[in-house]
């Protein structure tokens, strides 16, 4: 089967069907076409255009303050973009650096198409696509992130709020908040990134910050064995089937001359969570006689806000796969492989960028796990072979 563009529609069968077109997506496909399997599968992604979840992220975040954004294997970012690439918004430079990439190695991505449900039929699967029609395929590497299973913690009364209620997923910059109360939940680099960013440049806000934990901040640098073992840690979850944790929440938290400022300024101004949530805002403790405060009381029961911008991570994104009945009684799917890429109850199904791996660097060695593991199973010798230049 040769898939000759990306406007093309889906061909009706491949032996591999990659669900997905991001990071571990275009991993996946760069190593089935060096191993020889370039006309096997093919690639479906919903979104609208090459970046994966990075085309949504929010215009102020620029590739210096993302955490770190790994090379796709075999050409890396500066390579495409140029030298100068830390101050572009990563909405921008990521997606134009993948559309280049996908370009460079005859990688096929068909767009939009949405994965709706994937069944097992004979020997193999069927994904039943957005538009009605659908397609089969023997192998299933899916590779669909987290960025469309924003998650919100369940605290009692949310439902009663009558300001603002957002997830980082819908963020988009901070002149909407001016004038307004905002409430940042959540404790990760995202959550006080933009705790800062609506406090410094939202005129006239007022900001809180509340998390279950409060974040401890490194001065030193955070090393590749802190890294191993935070990966490896989410790796001993999954291969016990074991809903995972972050893996890039788990990556440190460095104490950057902007977040030094922020403390400095008491725009880091910690609160535990509250436990309940108020028609006009938070309290704690509280039962359901509220009383109104200013807030400018740590010790307050009360606070009065106008938005709640909830940065509380996401979860995998694999509803798509739940006619596969995969989870384990422990909650996740129970992983195991090499690098915890393959499903242990159907060894056809591969899950990149589902716990170890969902990091730009996991994704990228998912991807070449998956297609190995793929060239296996069909019988194909996974030795190099030259990829289109
Ligand atoms: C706010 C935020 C910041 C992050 N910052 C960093 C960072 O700095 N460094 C780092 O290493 N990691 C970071 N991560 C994690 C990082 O985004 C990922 O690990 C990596 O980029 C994900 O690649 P992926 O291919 O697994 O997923 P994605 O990039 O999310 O790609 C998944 C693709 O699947 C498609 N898709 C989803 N569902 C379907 C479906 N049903 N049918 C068809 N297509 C579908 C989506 O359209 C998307 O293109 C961050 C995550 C978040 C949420």
């Amino acid at each position: 089967m040769q898939i000759s563009s990306a406007a093309a529609r889906p061909a009706p069968h491949s032996d591999v069907l990659i669900i997905g077109g991001g990071q571990a997506a275009l991993s996946a496909a760069y190593f089935l076409h060096r191993f020889g399997l370039g006309d096997r599968y093919q690639m479906l992604d919903h979104a609208p255009g090459p970046g994966g979840a990075w085309q949504f992220r929010w215009p102020t975040l620029t590739l210096a303050t993302a955490n770190r954004v790994h090379d796709l294997p075999g050409w890396g970012l500066v390579e495409a973009v140029g030298l100068d690439c830390d101050q572009l918004p990563a909405a921008t430079a990521v997606p134009d650096y993948f559309g280049r990439y996908e370009e460079k190695f005859g990688l096929h991505v068909h767009r939009p198409v949405h994965v709706r449900a994937v069944r097992r039929e004979g020997d193999g699967f069927r994904a039943e696509l957005g538009d009605g029609s659908s397609v089969t395929s023997t192998l299933i590497i899916n590779a669909t992130g987290t960025w469309d299973r924003p998650f919100i913690p369940h605290i009692p009364g949310a439902a009663d709020f009558r300001g603002r209620q957002l997830h980082t997923h819908d963020y988009a910059s901070p002149a909407e908040f001016a004038g307004k109360r905002v409430l940042v939940v959540g404790a990760g680099i995202s959550a006080i990134q933009l705790l800062i960013e609506i406090a410094r440049e939202a005129p006239g806000s007022q900001t809180f910050w509340c998390s279950r934990r409060e974040p401890v901040f490194s001065t030193g640098p955070f090393t590749p064995e802190q890294g191993r073992e935070a990966v490896a840690r989410v790796e001993r979850r999954v291969r016990a089937g074991l809903p995972p944790t972050s893996v890039v929440s788990v990556t440190g938290l460095a104490l950057t001359p902007a977040i030094a400022a922020a403390q400095r300024d008491g725009i880091l101004a910690w609160r535990p969570m509250f436990t309940r949530i108020t028609e006009t805002g938070v309290c704690w403790d509280c039962g359901t006689n509220t009383r109104a405060g200013d807030g400018s009381d740590s010790t307050s029961e009360h606070l009065d806000v106008d938005v709640i911008f909830w940065n509380t991570g996401f979860r995998s994104a694999i509803d798509h796969l739940a006619p596969l009945r995969l989870r384990a009684p422990g909650g996740g799917i129970t992983m195991t492989g090499r690098l915890a890429t393959v499903v242990d109850a159907d060894p056809r199904i591969q899950l990149l960028g589902y716990g170890p791996s969902a990091s730009t660097i996991g994704a990228n060695r998912a991807g070449r796990e998956a297609a190995r593991v793929a060239a296996d199973l069909l019988g194909a010798s996974p030795h190099r072979q030259p990829v289109n230049k």
